[in-house]
């Protein structure tokens, strides 16, 4: 599900609440009205604060205190990202924390650096405010105001140390990989990293299998995930950097016309085992239909049906002289396996996911060495 809730604008980048946050709200502030356990022998959670109304009412504010922290947090990596000249499309909390929808990492590796590092240092910095402003008003250290600068201190302290680690999806991750991409190719820095964030996922793994610790095999898992995605979306982009769609598309692309029956469609995708066609009519294109069009219409309905009835028809397209790795979001957001290139509304060529395969393939021993 992917609902998400704008809340407005900062830097003029769109910051957006992700339907399970509000969950995690709920939770942080259930998990901490009951925690009353001191921190260097100071009063931390509001599980001692009385009455138990204030108690939650001081609960809720502090899981939203550290939600506006975490997404400062990401405004720090979207400021250097955007003094860089990078594009920033949204803000989103979900549930585990922020995500800074960027348009593109850059592969410089003192910029990755710089702009890594900032959130760990942003949430360093609002933990340590948190404290100074903790001392500050500490004289009644039982009041809840001084447990809430104190709490969300420490907190913001661990989420600091906790995005430090060198594994990817963590800030430390990135850190880890601009520190390999000054000596090797980045693909190799990449998959070096990757490879030490899985480690450790690994070892979170069983320390968390062994001591029955759920939310840590949950961490372990999460990482060890992002460490692969992150691998993979980066042997991939730099695969095809500077391939154009016209050097993978598939060319002399066979067509059919929307009259044809679907009996007749069935046939001709036997005999040229194709599981799909563009649907030209006079000339242009007005569809595509595949074989999953097809197995919708029942068998008796078939020699009355025609392809113009079950193709689809909004289509996406790409320019021949675009960049193949275009043609690979849009086939992976949209969830398409066939995209048509269209030169003047003429169809020149089509992209498959067979195509692009193949081009990674070749391509990813030019830079994986
Ligand atoms: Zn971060």
């Amino acid at each position: 599900m992917d609902v998400s809730l704008q809340l407005g604008k900062i830097m003029g980048i769109p910051v957006r609440l992700h339907w399970s946050f509000l969950v995690v709200v709920l939770y942080v502030a259930w998990a901490f009205s009951s925690v009353s356990e001191p921190i260097l022998g100071r009063a931390y959670g509001f599980g001692a604060v009385e009455p138990v109304t204030i108690r939650w009412a001081y609960s809720f504010l502090f899981a939203i205190l550290l939600f506006v922290c975490v997404a400062v947090h990401e405004l720090g990596h979207s400021y250097i990202a955007k003094s860089y000249g990078i594009g920033i499309k949204s803000i989103t909390l979900y549930f585990f924390g922020g995500v800074a929808s960027m348009e593109e990492i850059p592969r410089d590796p003192r910029k990755e650096l710089k702009m890594a590092l900032v959130g760990p240092l942003v949430s360093g910095a609002l933990g340590f405010f948190s404290i100074l402003l903790y001392l500050a008003v500490s004289s009644n250290p039982l009041h809840p105001i001084p447990i809430l600068l104190w709490t969300l201190g420490v907190i913001n302290i661990i989420l600091m140390i906790f995005n430090l680690i060198p594994a990817f999806p963590m800030d430390g991750g990135r850190v880890l990989r601009a520190w390999f991409a000054t000596r090797m190719p980045y693909v190799s820095a990449t998959r070096r990293a990757a490879n030490v964030g899985k480690m450790f996922a690994v070892f979170l793994g069983i320390l968390g299998l062994f001591s029955f610790n759920f939310i840590m095999l949950f961490i372990a898992f999460f990482i060890y995930i992002g460490a692969s995605e992150e691998e993979k979306a980066t042997t991939i982009d730099i695969s095809l950097e500077g391939i154009k769609v016209k050097n993978i598309m598939s060319v002399n692309v066979k067509t059919i016309t929307p009259d044809l029956t679907l009996r007749q469609l069935m046939e001709l995708m036997f005999q040229e085992k194709h599981r799909g066609y563009p649907v030209l009519e006079n000339g242009s294109l007005k569809g595509i239909v595949t074989i999953t069009d097809l197995q919708r219409v029942p068998d008796s309905q078939k020699d009355t049906t025609n392809v113009g009835q079950v193709m689809t028809r909004n289509l996406f397209v790409i320019g021949p002289d675009e960049e193949a790795s275009i043609a690979m979001k849009i086939m992976s957001e949209k969830g398409i396996h066939r995209l048509p290139v269209l030169q003047n509304e003429e169809l020149v060529g089509i992209v498959s996911r067979e195509d692009l395969v193949r081009a990674i393939e070749l391509c990813s021993s030019r830079s994986s060495f």
